[in-house]
């Protein structure tokens, strides 16, 4: 018998969220039971629940930033036990076939990730509803590892935040001697701060709030530029070899590629609602890369997850009652967020 669960969903692009029962599905012989403790909340959750990339399907349950503990597993799980901490980021199933998901990057996966939420789910074609609930059900292969030595409410954001951030900076080669960029200071772009400092590169950020100087100072950068500043960007033409842009909303990405110095990255990871034109010249003038980055596959979110606590690291967290969803979304549409919101589901019943 599927279990009712609590939730809270969006029945429509323009209606808040608001208390729902879902159903789980009985574990099967390779899936844990897991009780939500936490969930982030990630601009996706936002963007979706508002429709604003115009595919989400009602009622949607948000949430791919997941901490909770096994509290079952079915009968051929070997090696989780009843008590562990779990972690769900943001896809839950793939074909584990193709040559993405063999090569562990099952966010690529050739027949489409089963996405924690507003996905579909493979067999039983089952609309799934993600974190903002006090119970899911999960194949154990993509359930992560939350490290003892983390908190669990400030890990919740790394399952989406840090993996977000973490995986192109690696990548596109953050490190010593290497100069990087990370343009805004939200949830994501706070972790990229953080790791790009543990990495090793001298840190810049670009923001457009002012305010936000300190903080980015205080979370590692060893330098603040206010983009909307007239001037500020020229200064700075040709002197990075990588930016990370996390920004949501639209934005012209010339003035940005401007700052690569001969061969430098510029990786996209925010998801702006509207298409933005860009200049050859911006690309080909000193051999710059334009590239793009989706989350991380299973290995290297576990991976992202141990270099975490090794370092130390997880995200700086508002804390918040779901109650208050419908308000912390209002703050996170206007930047307002210092720099992950992580509902707490005890307050859920
Ligand atoms: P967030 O916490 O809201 O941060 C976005 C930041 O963008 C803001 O804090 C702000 O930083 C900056 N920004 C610049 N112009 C803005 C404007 N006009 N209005 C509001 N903010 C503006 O969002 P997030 O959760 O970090 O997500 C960022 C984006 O990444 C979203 O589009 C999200 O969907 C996407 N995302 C992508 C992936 C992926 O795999 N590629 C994964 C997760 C999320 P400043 O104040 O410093 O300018
Ligand atoms: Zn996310
Ligand atoms: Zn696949």
């Amino acid at each position: 018998m599927p279990s009712s669960v609590p939730a809270y969903a969006a029945s429509s692009a323009t209606s808040p969220l608001a208390p729902f029962a879902i159903e789980r599905r009985d574990p099967g012989p390779h899936d844990l039971v897991i009780d939500i403790d936490y969930c982030g909340i990630c601009h996706t959750d936002l963007h979706l629940v508002r429709d604003e990339w115009s595919h989400s399907r009602y009622p949607i349950v948000p949430g791919h930033e997941i901490v909770g503990r096994v509290v079952a597993a079915g009968s051929e799980v070997t090696s989780w036990k009843v008590g562990e901490r779990a972690g769900v980021g943001c896809f839950v199933d793939s074909c584990r076939r193709c040559e993405p998901c063999r090569d562990g990057e099952e966010q690529f996966c050739l027949e489409g990730m089963v996405t924690t939420y507003n996905g579909t789910e493979r067999g039983t074609k089952k609309t799934t509803y993600g974190g903002y609930s006090k119970r899911i059900v999960v194949d154990e292969h993509y359930v992560l590892r939350v490290p003892k030595g983390l908190d669990p409410a400030a890990a919740a954001p790394l399952l989406c935040a840090g993996i977000t951030t973490y995986s192109p900076l690696k990548r596109f080669g953050a490190a010593p001697g290497r100069r990087v960029a990370v343009l805004g200071l939200g949830g994501l772009g706070h972790m990229g701060v953080k790791y790009a400092r543990a990495l090793g590169a001298e840190v810049t950020v670009l923001s457009h709030s002012a305010r936000k100087r300190e903080d980015a100072l205080r979370l590692g950068a060893h330098e603040f530029v206010v983009t909307e500043d007239p001037g500020s960007l020229a200064k700075h033409a040709g002197r990075f070899d990588l930016v990370l842009d996390t920004v949501s909303a639209p934005h012209a990405y010339g003035p940005y590629l401007d700052l690569l110095r001969r061969d430098g990255t510029m990786a996209i990871v925010g998801v702006p609602p509207r298409p933005e034109p860009l200049a050859a010249s911006s690309l080909i003038t000193n051999r710059r890369r334009l590239v793009g980055s989706l989350i991380g596959g299973i290995r290297e979110t576990q991976e992202m997850l141990d270099f975490s606590v090794r370092h130390g690291l997880a995200a700086d967290i508002e804390r918040i009652a779901i109650a208050d969803v419908n308000a912390a979304y209002d703050r996170l549409a206007r930047g307002d967020v210092r720099y992950r919101f992580v509902i707490d589901l005890a307050t859920l019943s």
